[in-house]
């Protein structure tokens, strides 16, 4: 290495050395970069730091004028420093001024200087500042002196999370390694929480940098890698796959990731500058953050997302970290920040104490999503590196209404929070208020209001709420927060308990609705171009009927005694119904064959979510004893737009003309016939949708418990015909697509009722 006085390895001990002796920050600083230049043989080190207001500062210097040090402040995307910062790699020139970017501050002196190395201060995938070194004569700095150099950066990296320079900041200047970040992502929940932030995954603190004995350092990264790939073998092995909740292609990926030559070299490469193996694998997996950071494409993300994966169970397997050891010790208020999480680990956590989550991963139909509403959480979704933005213990607001995520957040932000969730608290006992009232409006029309669910912890709801029964139970959920098939046994247990729960309040109970979306890890995937499209639902249960006349009979023992009500998932044809109900009389058959005490009522009907069965409406509803239109399922395919996907979810509005001549023929064609109609889908859950929807006739929903206060404050102070009489003139005008929203909203507004 040219001109290098002992190399990284001495450097790093001699930092070592400053690290611990007891002097003030800016005199740590001062020799630090002393001792960098001289190691170096660079005429300048230079530390700048990020500071809250977004701008660099110049901490300390060895070479340029030193009275510039805390005088000189960049904007972040200013010069070569500003450049290392935003793209947060190094850059290396022999030439620093024939760079486009290349600007310099008269006052620091440092025009005279052609050679450039600059590397960004990173921890967790974040910038923290800026390192540079710089001589006057053109020189190009090794692959090595990078390396080493970036090593360096670590230390610092440290000492400016530590808190220590706060003190040498100007008030409103501080490092931004603290600074209150907000965040935005996908609102997964109706509920707002200020907490505690708690990592799912522990990040792994570090005591010791420096290596000793760099062979030593060397064997223990062998050793590590090797038994993380044992172990990573022996999980796909030993069909343990499922357990863990994993996919067993991501472990596959894993597993061929962690044989990588390059990512090993790497590793490798930092102990050899000087660091212990923990600290080695640091430094990679911070630069793969950043790396994964600035990455756009959703593949290469991935990629990296796995080596992130996999250095953290490396560091785990180095310092003996357990999973996660604050699962049963949870602070009060917690607020879970993760990567990504399955609905099971969850639930595994203290619900007495467990306030928000928020998650790197997670759409609105995630299974983790789905378990978070069910327990009341606040939980945002989709937030970019929240994992790397917040330290355990941070004070964290998280706005499930919004996608909001304040991390440290300022006095204001919190005192505005405060009053927001007062607000929602004072809204709450009004619903509760009103528990006990029934849902009848101003004229005299009663209005049926049900709950959809699908855990146990959602069963306490039907009280809370005065619901008058479950409208929707999804079966699915039970084998999606599980880690493999439930046993008959143990669904027959939930429906007997969800029964006793509903203490002869109507519970409609719809037969496995998995495929599309609703992925079990432990089943055999098939691929599928369009899953949503695809062999799912009752396709599946006809197909495979083992699975489904198991989940029948489990329902029908249940409810021995009692009324039965179960309801298929996306029937297309009437000829699926016919099959589907065959099935339920073959198994009551067969139970009554071995003398089980049969349910007292069996009564068996369909979700409509597939537009086909629009043009068999007839047909069907001569043939089921009710209907429960999955509004979710149904707009999705009825506008060929993806539920999921924000990008087409809200590009036509439910409340549009098309969409309520549609809902208004089945409500028409099911009266005729006499049969019940409910709408589920949540569409019902907002209160102008539940008032449109009562507008065009329906008069019973299945409701997010969530949405059952307010839906009901609406209608107790409506006067349904009134609405009808509007509804019907806006949809006898030309309108073609036009929606009803604005209109009904003035509605709302002029009649006092509260949307
Ligand atoms: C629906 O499709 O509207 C529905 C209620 O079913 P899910 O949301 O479970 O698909
Ligand atoms: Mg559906």
């Amino acid at each position: 290495m040219r001109g290098a006085l002992g190399g990284p390895r001495v450097l790093l001990r001699r930092l070592r050395e400053v690290m611990a002796e007891p002097v003030s920050a800016q005199e740590r600083l001062d020799k630090i970069v002393v001792l960098i230049a001289a190691n170096m043989v660079a005429e300048v080190c230079s530390v700048y730091v990020l500071r809250v207001d977004g701008t660099l500062e110049l901490y300390a210097t060895e070479g340029l004028n030193r009275q510039a040090v805390h005088l000189t402040v960049m904007r972040s995307d200013e010069g070569l420093v500003g450049l290392v910062a935003t793209e947060a790699s190094p850059i290396n020139l022999n030439d620093a001024q024939a760079h486009p970017a290349f600007s310099y501050r008269p006052e620091t002196g440092e025009e005279i200087y052609r050679s450039f190395l600059g590397v960004p201060i990173l921890r967790a995938g974040n910038t923290l500042g800026v390192l540079v070194v710089q001589n006057r004569a053109r020189r190009t700095y090794s692959e090595e002196e990078v390396e080493a150099l970036q090593t360096t950066a670590m230390v610092l990296a440290e000492m400016i999370a530590s808190g220590e320079l706060t003190s040498l900041a100007q008030p409103g200047a501080e490092p931004a390694v603290r600074r209150p970040v907000h965040v935005s992502g996908a609102a997964l929940t109706d509920a707002i929480a200020l907490g505690h932030v708690v990592l799912h995954e522990p990040r792994v603190v570090i005591t010791n940098f420096i290596a000793d004995d760099v062979q030593k350092e060397l064997r223990r990264l062998g050793v590590a890698i090797e038994t993380l790939r044992a172990e990573l073998d022996l999980m796909l092995e030993s069909g343990e796959v499922a357990e863990g909740g994993e996919h067993r292609d991501v472990l596959e990926a894993y597993r061929m990731f962690a044989h990588d030559r390059g990512w090993v070299h790497k590793l490798e490469e930092a102990v050899i500058t000087g660091l212990t193996a923990e600290a080695a694998v640091e430094r990679v997996q911070s630069d793969t953050r950043a790396r994964m950071l600035r990455q756009t494409d959703p593949y290469l993300r991935e990629r990296l997302h796995d080596f992130d994966d996999l250095a953290h169970r490396l560091q785990r397997q180095l310092l003996g970290y357990d999973h996660a050891p604050t699962r049963d010790k949870l602070p009060e208020h917690a607020v879970i920040v993760a990567r990504s999480m399955g609905p099971a680990a969850l639930l595994d956590y203290d619900r007495n104490r467990l306030r928000g989550l928020v998650l790197e991963e997670g759409g609105p139909n995630s299974h983790v999503a789905i378990v978070a509403r069910a327990l009341g959480i606040a939980a945002v979704g989709e937030v970019p590196n929240a994992t790397g933005l917040a330290d355990p213990g941070d004070a964290v607001i998280v706005d499930g209404v919004t996608g909001d995520v304040h991390i440290r957040p300022t006095p204001d932000m919190e005192a505005a929070y405060v009053e927001r969730v007062r607000l929602r608290a004072r809204r709450q006992l009004q619903y509760l208020s009103l528990r006990d009232k029934p849902a009848v409006t101003k004229d005299g029309q009663p209005v049926t209001l049900m709950i959809n669910a699908g855990l146990p912890i959602d069963l306490p709801h039907l009280a809370e709420t005065g619901a008058v029964g479950i409208g929707l139970f999804r079966t699915e959920l039970q084998f999606m927060v599980a880690a493999q098939f439930p046993r008959t046994s143990e669904q027959l247990a939930l429906y007997r308990n969800v029964l006793d729960a509903a203490a002869g309040k109507p519970v409609v109970f719809r037969t496995l609705d998995i495929g599309g979306d609703k992925v079990l890890p432990y089943m055999r995937n098939y691929e599928e171009e369009n899953p949503a499209l695809g062999w799912r639902a009752i396709r599946l249960g006809l197909d495979r009927p083992g699975l489904l006349r198991s989940q029948v009979r489990a329902m029908l023992r249940a409810a021995s005694g009692r009324e039965l009500r179960i309801m298929f998932p996306m029937i297309a044809a009437v000829h699926e119904f016919d099959e589907a109900k065959g099935l339920v009389e073959r198994e009551l058959t067969h139970l009554r064959r071995h003398g089980h005490r049969l349910p007292e009522r069996v009564e068996v009907g369909t979700m409509l979510e597939v537009p086909a069965l629009l043009f068999q409406l007839d047909e069907l509803l001569e043939r089921v004893d009710f209907l429960s239109v999955g509004s979710n399922d149904l707009l999705q395919f009825l506008f060929a737009a993806d539920r999921g996907n924000a990008r087409v979810a809200n590009r036509f509005d439910p409340l549009s003309v098309p969409v309520l001549r549609v809902l208004k023929l089945i409500v028409d064609r099911a009266n005729a016939h006499g049969k019940s109609v409910t709408l589920c889908g949540e569409l019902a859950s907002k209160p102008i949708g539940a008032l449109a929807l009562i507008a065009i006739g329906f008069r019973a929903f299945s409701l997010l418990p969530s949405a059952v206060g307010p839906v009901k404050a609406m209608l107790l102070d409506l006067d349904a015909g009134k609405v009808e009489r509007l509804v019907a003139s806006l949809m006898a005008l030309p309108l073609g697509s036009a929606s009803v929203r604005a209109k009904l909203t003035a509605f709302a507004e002029a009649e006092g009722l509260s949307l």
